[in-house]
């Protein structure tokens, strides 16, 4: 008695199907390519909701946290920045071009 270990299972036949169903597969590719975008420009660290537009700024460097209504409000309540607790000189909202 010898285990057959070559089992030809028929895939090709269930993976090739139809045309509809590579173009889903494709749409899913593109749906997750755009989903890499959304984590790479990750909303607000403050309130997870408004993209991060404010950018803090100390001296000749900032940080691009927060949006520009936290980044305000931090700014406000002289908090230092949130990432290297250097003093916010000012806030300014940031286009991406
Ligand atoms: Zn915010
Ligand atoms: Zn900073």
């Amino acid at each position: 008695m010898t285990c057959g270990s070559s089992t030809s299972v028929p895939w090709s036949r269930a993976v090739l199907g139809s045309r509809w169903r590579c173009w889903t597969l494709k749409k899913e590719e593109e749906v997750e390519s755009l989903e890499s975008i959304k984590t790479l420009l990750s909303p607000c660290f403050l309130c997870q909701h408004r993209p991060r537009d404010g950018n803090i700024v100390h001296g000749r460097t900032a940080h691009l946290v927060a949006c520009f209504r936290c980044a305000r409000m931090l700014k406000k309540k002289r908090s230092p920045c949130p990432v290297c607790r250097k003093e916010i000189k000012m806030v300014i909202r940031t286009f991406m071009g």
